[in-house]
């Protein structure tokens, strides 16, 4: 998507950015094997650049200072030729990849802290617009502002995507690395050698399957038979994955004799299929399946700024502890700039609260270029 933005606004954030580069190289966490991955960029303009590669650490920080993107992509595949193109890179494997949105999770608080923004003029509207009111643009960004709600309910979809692959896939807590994307999501890495070969097929099959999609009372060995319900599953079947959840949800014990009980009680074949379907969407992962099954995916890196918000990706060691808005901002509290705000906001940032109005206020840095990175301000004075 292009996304103008004006000079002021860039300056600002590049000056802040190289800044943020300068003092915390050390974050940028190199992927193992990193001479055979794809490196991207996004500039500040939106343009994105690809294909490049970097063999040692120290060159990837030269070009990082050098050139200051507002967003850094590393491949989750390694290729023997990574610069070359796609189909000529030698893809040798990729990390299995999980992607955690809000967008994905539908809460019903989404609509008081979303904003839509013209990406020519800035103007916002908390209401959904296709085209900006003042310069008739029609390229609109759709930008939120996670509450701590939102933040509560994707930890605790990442948590469940995490049991699903230990419990049903056999993942090695070890091969799994969890992060913060840096705006409004997390991601899940898994880098276990047994699923590196995995087509972009398989890829799609595993996250159907923790989805919870194609689930139907035949998984279950039950029959739409004229004849009654045939279990075929020994029992033994029902004691992990997804027979295990709907049963146990079911609150059924486990016999072919209960099953057929409970079936029959609720309204037989069609009602036992509605239940499935429910509680599979209701306790099924939901993540982007799209981002699973791209094998040759540029996949934000670990220690970089997401250029939506100015928040670093960073790893979750302690997920139940960590505060995306703290443990994620770098930028100075001590220090302020002038801002003009587009629209009145609540939020917190390092454990404050704001509450600003649609007027020019005196910020942080660290607001400013929270703010500014989600398009909700524009600088009025600052001098670096
Ligand atoms: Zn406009
Ligand atoms: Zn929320």
């Amino acid at each position: 998507m292009k996304k103008e933005i004006n000079t002021k606004n860039k300056d600002f954030l590049t000056t802040l950015f190289k800044e943020y580069y300068f003092k915390n190289l050390g974050l940028l966490n190199p992927p193992i094997q990193m001479p055979n991955r794809e490196f991207g960029f996004m500039t500040f303009d939106g343009k994105v650049i690809r294909h490049l590669s970097f063999s040692k650490l120290g060159s990837l920080k030269a070009y990082i200072i050098q050139n200051v993107p507002s967003d850094i992509f590393c491949s989750n595949a390694y290729y023997q030729f990574p610069t070359f193109p796609i189909n000529e890179k030698g893809w040798k494997g990729a990390d299995m990849i999980f992607d955690i949105d809000l967008n994905d999770l539908l809460l019903s608080c989404q609509k008081e802290h979303t904003f839509y923004i013209c990406s020519n003029c800035n103007v916002v509207s908390r209401d959904y617009i296709n085209q900006c009111y003042k310069c008739h643009n029609t390229t609109i960004l759709k930008n939120t502002i996670p509450c701590f709600r939102c933040i509560t309910s994707l930890k605790k979809e990442t948590k469940n995507l995490i049991e699903f692959l230990k419990k049903d896939f056999g993942i090695q807590e070890k091969n799994l690395e969890v992060s913060f994307s840096g705006n409004t999501g997390f991601h899940v890495v898994v880098c276990q050698d047994n699923y590196m070969l995995l087509d972009s097929k398989s890829r799609s099959d595993v996250a159907g399957y923790l989805m919870g999609r194609n689930l139907t009372p035949e998984s279950f060995g039950v029959r739409n038979d004229k004849g009654g319900y045939r279990i075929k599953i020994p029992l033994s079947g029902f004691s992990y994955g997804w027979r295990k959840r709907i049963v146990q949800r079911m609150k059924i014990p486990v016999s072919s004799d209960h099953l057929n009980k409970f079936i029959k009680k609720i309204g037989g074949y069609p009602s036992f299929k509605n239940e499935i379907d429910k509680i599979a969407s209701e306790i099924g992962v939901k993540i982007d399946p799209q981002v699973t099954t791209d094998i040759h995916r540029i996949f934000r890196m670990v220690g970089s700024l997401n250029g939506k918000s100015g928040l670093s990706k960073t790893i979750c060691y302690d997920l139940d502890k960590f505060d995306p808005m703290t443990d994620s901002c770098f930028f100075e509290n001590d220090k302020s700039v002038d801002i003009s705000i587009n629209i009145p906001l609540k939020f917190h940032i390092k454990g404050k609260k704001y509450v600003l109005d649609k007027s020019i206020s005196s910020v942080p840095v660290s607001v400013a270029v929270f703010l500014i990175s989600k398009r909700l301000a524009n600088v009025a004075n600052y001098s670096s």
